[in-house]
């Protein structure tokens, strides 16, 4: 869709965060009467303000006499509220329009018999009144994991919120909220955050896996998210790396998709699978008591103390990891693999083997610029990357309704 000559005015000056009104009217192509009606217009609404600079500052840019129009967007000028259904709580992030983080909160996740849209609703109120303009809050996100139609705002199934499928969440938020809603897959909204608020601003290409219970991804191309034809794409978790028959069986029908080797159960499963057949370790009695309360951790803190089995697991997972990751590399020549997830807290087992061993899978030229590092965002990526994505929307609405 074509946008108006309002909107491409706004989102210069939003990413070049100060810009002229000569520089507008070069970058864009459009005539300075254009740019100027333009500019009066969004002034007049309260969406950007004129910057003053010191005077020293402009002596020092070489500029005198009468100064340039320069202009900003007012980072008041919106919030948008985001947030991330996470396996026991419901974290929320607002944004400004700089995309600043405003206020991070955490909620307790409700019982599971309680309305999704009505826990939600009292969620967003309660955070309103901490936004100093309530008024000026202009979307709401929610991301969770599982299946989820963006296009339609629909949670298609999620192991957050079983009981809810095909569950058009967006419009009952919608009709509740008075609001633009979007409904995005939590890993997808995190990896979108990981670039957008990475300290590199060349970040354009990246491949995120986040590791859990699952395990969730995101493609990011050319700084967006890659969707696929049927809003399916990137689905790294169900790539087959152990194509036999008796590999495990995933959700999807398929065996031997990376989710079932590589996710944070998985590599639970495997080290008790090792000890049953014989391997000594010092989970040994954890596992005999209560074999299905073993949690990641275990793994993770008898890896630092060299147990045998965990560093098994470990040694298999980067195998598997690297299989799938060494297609995608060759694929797409990413700027970046950003891993995130639980697997954060196995960092220092697994990033100096992944960057070492997966040389041996990969065309020596893709890997020539390419980082290979874990999230530095943490928890609270969904819930920002799910509030970026609302004011994308808000502003693709904005765009297509003013015509110049
Ligand atoms: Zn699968």
């Amino acid at each position: 869709m074509k946008k108006s000559c309002r909107q491409v005015v706004f989102d210069l000056i939003r990413n070049r965060k100060v810009i002229s009104g000569k520089e507008i009217a070069k970058t864009t192509g459009f005539s300075a009467g254009a740019v100027s009606s333009a500019v009066s217009a969004l002034m007049k609404e309260g969406f950007i303000v004129k910057e003053k600079f010191k005077s020293s500052t402009l002596k020092k840019s070489n500029i005198h006499g009468r100064p340039p129009l320069f202009l900003k967007i007012k980072p008041d000028y919106e919030f948008y509220i985001g947030c991330e259904i996470q396996n026991s709580h419901i974290l929320v992030a607002v944004v400004d329009a700089y995309q600043q983080a405003r206020i991070v909160r955490c909620f307790e996740l409700p019982e599971p018999d309680q309305d999704l849209a009505e826990t939600l609703e009292y969620i967003f109120r309660q955070v309103l009144q901490e936004v100093s303009f309530p008024k000026r809050v202009k979307g709401f996100g929610v991301c969770l994991p599982g299946s989820v139609d963006f296009h339609q705002g629909v949670i298609v199934h999620s192991p957050r919120v079983k009981s809810l499928t095909n569950y058009p969440l967006a419009r009952i938020l919608e009709e509740r909220l008075h609001l633009p809603v979007v409904i995005e897959n939590s890993a997808r909204a995190s990896g979108l955050a990981e670039v957008k608020f990475s300290q590199d601003k060349n970040l354009r290409n990246v491949i995120y896996i986040r590791i859990g219970k699952g395990i969730g991804s995101a493609i990011i191309i050319e700084g967006k998210l890659f969707r696929g034809s049927n809003d399916m794409g990137g689905e790294v978790g169900h790539i087959v790396v152990e194509d036999n028959y008796a590999a495990p069986l995933c959700t999807c029908g398929n065996r031997g998709c990376l989710e079932t080797l590589a996710s944070c159960p998985a590599m639970v499963r495997r080290a008790n699978q090792l000890i049953q057949q014989g391997a000594h370790s010092c989970l040994e009695s954890v596992f005999r008591d209560a074999p299905d309360a073993v949690k990641f951790e275990r793994l993770v803190e008898a890896a630092a103390i060299n147990d045998k089995v965990a560093l098994i697991v470990f040694e298999e997972t980067i195998t598997y990891l690297i299989r799938a990751l060494g297609m995608l590399i060759n694929l797409l020549n990413p700027d970046s693999i950003i891993l995130g997830g639980e697997e954060v807290k196995a960092k220092e087992f697994f990033l100096d083997q992944i960057k070492l061993r997966i040389k041996t899978k990969v065309i020596t030229e893709v890997m020539q610029n390419l980082r290979i590092e874990f999230s530095h965002i943490g928890v609270e990526a969904g819930a920002f990357g799910v509030a970026l994505l609302t004011q994308e929307k808000v502003h693709s609405i904005l765009g297509s309704k003013i015509s110049y």
